[in-house]
């Protein structure tokens, strides 16, 4: 981001480039999601961290953070308990509460289910799970907060509010995040 900065007194314009931070995102597909909701989805993931200052890159390989999207029942995928299977979990990102992991599962077939439950657009429900996900990858696993994006369980008024591009990460989340991006 270039920031133009006028300084007062001497009429002089400075160009002050301020520091870019870009969190680097790899999506393995193996539940097979159509290109064009994958682009509405990662639209959906840039805005809601354009909003907490960063920037969001798309990488195949050299990631900071890979999001698997298992198809549904893909025995492979063994880090997801029987539990989040059957269950309605819409992500989850393995770690220990000290120890940050690098991947995060989204269940897409489990969104695309409670989207058409609270009537919200499941290409955007996508990338709002996929940015919560992610969020935990940035902070600590189980670090859910009572407002915004990390809430721990969504409701009607949840699925709406991502519908309608309002549910972000709070000043403070946002805030770790440059934090931790900057370390890097
Ligand atoms: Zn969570």
């Amino acid at each position: 981001m270039i920031m133009t900065l006028t300084l007062a007194g001497d009429g002089v314009t400075t160009m002050l480039e301020a520091q870019e931070l870009t969190l680097t995102l790899r999506i393995q597909n193996d539940a097979r999601i159509p290109t064009a909701v994958l682009l509405e989805a990662q639209a959906t993931v840039a805005k809601i961290y354009t909003q907490a200052g960063v920037n969001v890159a798309w990488l195949d390989t050299g990631a900071q953070f890979t999001i698997i999207m298992p198809s549904r029942g893909n025995a492979r995928h063994n880090d997801i308990s029987e539990q989040m299977r059957r269950g309605n979990a819409m992500g989850y990102a393995p770690g220990t509460t000290s120890a940050i992991g690098v991947l995060a599962y989204v269940l897409d077939y489990n969104i695309g289910e409670l989207a058409r439950y609270y009537r919200a657009k499941r290409n955007i429900m996508l990338g709002t799970v996929i940015a919560h996900e992610v969020g935990h990858l940035l902070f600590l696993p189980r670090s859910h907060s009572t407002t915004g994006l990390m809430r721990g369980k969504w409701n009607h008024v949840d699925f709406q509010s991502a519908q309608n591009g309002a549910l972000f990460f709070t000043t403070e989340q946002g805030k770790l995040i440059r934090i931790r991006l900057g370390e890097q």
